[in-house]
């Protein structure tokens, strides 16, 4: 019954063609295999990548070929040393480029988004504004500053009038950091606007494009933009990367993020005390030996994105949502969630979706899309309690597409929703260990790994 509504929807067609899909970047893992309960197994269909995504091919086989040379880094003499500071600098060169970076922007390596705002939570010299529907990366990370809570509107247009009056208001605020496109409802956030209503109240502002850089163009220069942080692992490129761009002057006189070896230009014992020369930005923050895998990684992912990420890695994904909205509509008792009412900015989202479906828990549901058609998506509450809370006053389901994603994992999403919906589960389910689980669960737990399945941490629920 499902099938016979989506080949009505007017989309499908053009979706089917994909018309992009033939020059995009194949990713590691697209035709894994995993076990359903009814004993067969199925291709994965992947729903997640919001949350974290599969390597591209040639980040794997650029890593597979930096293997070898492994060594450290702007510490030796022998060739390998030589070999992988080169690749790191290279690679900051090519996050560079990526975001659109200005040249005497500095581009600091982190393990992550959350890190990247931790780092850049020490350099801010005053207080710190933020909205409340933004990821606890943006909202957490500035516990020592003084942190303002925007509550957003109902309104895109609303919200950014409560933002320009707080700044106006208390003037005195160093930097607004703002989420690029939301990692609950894909809604993009307009950043020329919130750029030109906090430099006219003299504060900076720093792009969270976790949930951005993988879909869209970052433009670090032309939107004006002072800061932007973002995650490997969401970029293709999962190898513990993340990495803070933007001005240096603050970057360059911060408490060192990571303080240790590589960090500094000489250390002395002067008494009792150790007396440091801390080095600039970056290296100032990046103590210890670091992750030449990880930057390598990053660094192919950019240069892998960057001549797709303006046209054709949008164009796969909007006609993916499309399909993918069209198909939910489609589907008795399920509510796809908005930040906003009225279209955010240019109206344009990332192909992450959020829905709840009548009453049936987020948890459930989630379990049954895994345990009977093997198709992983998230349910909780995303890291965005407060958003959520609005949103549903609790959990809601999350879809997210990427360049792995395709036509047909669309329609088996909306095909297993429908069927769901329906009550028409093919298996008994209960809550284990406090998340939904099928009982029993005959699927073998044959992937890498200890073979336990890991359990859920709290973030998400
Ligand atoms: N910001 C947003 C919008 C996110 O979606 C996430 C992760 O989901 C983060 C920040 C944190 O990213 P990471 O866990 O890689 O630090």
């Amino acid at each position: 019954m499902t099938a016979a509504l989506l080949t009505d929807t007017p989309c499908d067609v053009a979706a089917d063609r994909a018309p992009h899909r033939a020059e995009l970047p194949r990713v590691v893992g697209a035709d894994l295999s995993v076990p359903v309960v009814d004993g067969s197994r199925v291709r994965y269909c992947d729903l997640d990548s919001a949350a974290s995504a599969p390597a591209l091919e040639a980040v794997a086989a650029h890593v597979a070929e930096v293997l070898p040379y492994h060594g450290s880094v702007h510490r030796g003499a022998g060739w390998t040393s030589r070999v992988c500071t080169a690749l790191v600098e290279d690679a900051r060169a090519d996050v560079a480029r990526f975001v659109r970076a200005r040249a005497d922007d500095v581009v600091v390596f982190t393990r992550n988004t959350t890190d990247a705002l931790g780092l850049l939570a020490r350099a801010v010299p005053g207080p710190v504004v933020t909205l409340d529907l933004e990821h606890h990366a943006t909202l957490l990370a500035w516990r020592h500053t003084e942190h303002r809570v925007v509550r957003a509107g109902r309104t895109l247009a609303a919200t950014l009038d409560a933002l320009r009056t707080e700044l106006t208001e208390r003037p005195d605020a160093a930097l607004v950091a703002v989420t690029g496109a939301s990692n609950v409802t894909g809604e993009l956030l307009p950043i020329p606007e919130i750029v030109r209503i906090a430099h006219a109240a003299g504060a900076r502002v720093c792009v969270d494009a976790a949930q951005l850089a993988p879909h869209r163009r970052v433009d670090l220069a032309g939107w004006g933009a002072d800061y932007v942080a973002l995650s490997g692992h969401k970029l293709y490129a999962p190898y513990g990367i993340g990495a803070l761009v933007g001005r240096r002057d603050w970057l360059d006189t911060a408490e060192p993020h990571l303080a240790g070896g590589g960090a500094v230009g000489s250390v002395a014992v002067d008494g009792d005390r150790t007396r440091t020369e801390w080095l600039p930005a970056p290296q100032r923050h990046e103590g210890g030996t670091p992750n030449v895998l990880g930057s390598a990684a990053l660094g192919a992912a950019c240069r892998e994105l960057d001549p797709l990420i303006d046209e054709d890695v949008p164009a796969h994904e909007r006609a993916l949502l499309r399909r993918l909205r069209a198909g939910l509509a489609t589907v008795p008792g399920l509510r796809v969630l908005s930040v906003f009412d009225d279209p955010a900015g240019s109206g344009d989202r990332t192909a992450t979706v959020s829905f709840t479906l009548g009453e049936l828990p987020a948890g459930l549901v989630a379990a049954a899309l895994s345990a009977e058609h093997g198709i992983g998506v998230r349910d909780g509450r995303f890291c965005a309690h407060p958003l959520l809370e609005r949103l549903t006053g609790g959990d809601a389901v999350r879809a997210s597409l990427g360049l792995r994603s395709t036509a047909s994992d669309v329609d088996r999403l909306v095909h297993a929703l429908d069927r769901i919906a329906r009550r028409e589960p093919g298996w008994t389910y209960a809550i284990v260990d406090g998340r939904w689980a099928p009982t029993p669960d005959p699927r073998p737990l044959d992937g890498p790994g200890s073979g336990r399945p890991g359990a859920a941490r709290g973030c998400g629920h």
